[in-house]
């Protein structure tokens, strides 16, 4: 189907019971039934009908299936943030005594639901370089349940064969879960290379304005019945029916918006890759990148994200030459409109002390969708600083 299609009206026959042009927000938490023999039927099965609000809505499951045609799934579904997808999607596939496989240098609150969270319950996880099948290959064990990727992710940008590592978990049986929130299912169809399970912060370009927090989980019609019985269901981290809506009314604008962003990237890199401040620019598509032809065969675009590394004896000079920075909003996060920066020389003392897998000197970038020459002459002004 048509992508512009998906984001502009696939999906939402519900609007024509009313015959508005948007979908309507179907505040309720709780729905009627007319007779007990409709009770009965919506009680055996809540993963089919509209009982409770903790399991289906009608508002949210208009952005259920847009999300599962856009990843070319069979099923989706809403939570409140992409970490409750990422916990409830890994959940669903281990239990005490099984092992995980996950990509090195996941977001940080996935790594933390693994080293400090699943251990509690018996449950180890081994980090490996991803950008190596035989790493995966030697870290399999038998009681290995799931591989975990992110491909790319969204400081350094290390890729990923996902065909490759798809093919070495079937072998296996075990699941694979990739994060996907970089690319967007716009630019990276993990399913579509033999991925079980994509998931999603919404909060970055799904949403696209830095006012909802949601997460985003898909797969096939079995998986996602079987996360909405079990984790979904039971944990309850889902979405407001008035957050699913602003959803819907960011996908009308995502391809805009990524296209944009990417587009402003791809300008402040040119130009700071010239920089002679700048040490080394991390971009999926940028050429120095040793994974290039692989980002180039696995996604149709790239993104509005990148890092450099700048040229700085101290944390104080990496401090000071974000603090002289005008346009861009010091902030986590990212996927919106406003540009944004984020130094990891955050995570040290101002006198240089701390340890931390990132060195300070690394700035994460967020292009956003305003004048990218109103950012380059910011950086240029930062960088003579
Ligand atoms: C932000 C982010 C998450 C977590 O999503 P929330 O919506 O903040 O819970 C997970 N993965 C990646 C790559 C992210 O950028």
């Amino acid at each position: 189907m048509d992508i512009t299609t998906i984001l502009n009206a696939f999906g939402e026959q519900e609007s024509e019971d009313y015959l508005s042009t948007v979908p309507a927000i179907i505040q309720s938490g709780n729905f009627a039934f007319r007779n007990t023999d409709a009770l009965r039927a919506g009680f055996e099965d809540f993963y089919h009908h509209a009982v409770y609000t903790r399991g289906n809505n009608p508002t949210v499951a208009i952005l259920r299936r847009k999300m599962a045609a856009l990843e070319k799934a069979e099923d989706a579904l809403i939570f409140g943030s992409g970490s409750a997808a990422i916990a409830a999607s890994v959940l669903s596939c281990v239990k005490a005594g099984d092992h995980i496989i996950s990509v090195g240098d996941p977001y940080s609150w996935t790594a933390h639901l693994f080293d400090k969270f699943l251990q509690r319950f018996g449950v180890q996880t081994d980090y490996v370089d991803g950008r190596q099948l035989e790493a995966f290959k030697k870290a399999i064990r038998p009681n290995t349940q799931l591989i975990y990727l992110e491909s790319p992710n969204t400081m350094t940008f290390e890729l990923q064969d996902l065909h490759a590592v798809a093919t070495l978990a079937k072998a296996h049986h075990i699941k694979t879960i990739c994060d996907n929130s970089y690319a967007t299912p716009l630019n990276q169809n993990p399913i579509a290379m033999g991925i079980d399970m994509v998931v999603h912060s919404a909060s970055k370009y799904i949403g696209g304005h830095s006012d909802v927090i949601a997460g985003i989980l898909c797969g096939s019609e079995a998986d996602m019945r079987r996360v909405f019985e079990g984790e979904f269901m039971t944990l309850g981290a889902v979405i407001s029916p008035n957050d699913a809506w602003l959803l819907i009314r960011g996908l009308r604008t995502l391809s805009l918006r990524v296209q944009k962003s990417s587009e402003n990237a791809q300008q402040l890199i040119r130009f700071l890759a010239e920089h002679p401040r700048i040490l080394k620019v991390f971009h999926p598509f940028s050429p120095d990148n040793p994974q290039l032809e692989l980002a180039k065969s696995q996604m149709s675009y790239c993104g509005g994200l990148f890092s450099i590394l700048l040229s700085a004896e101290s944390v104080a000079e990496v401090d000071a030459f974000v603090n002289r920075l005008k346009h861009f909003v010091l902030a986590a996060s990212w996927g919106a409109y406003e540009a944004l920066v984020l130094p990891n020389s955050i995570f040290y003392s101002t006198d240089g002390s701390g340890e931390h897998n990132r060195p300070y000197n690394l700035i994460r970038f967020y292009a956003g969708t305003g004048n990218p020459n109103i950012l380059i002459e910011d950086l240029k002004m930062a960088l003579s600083g």
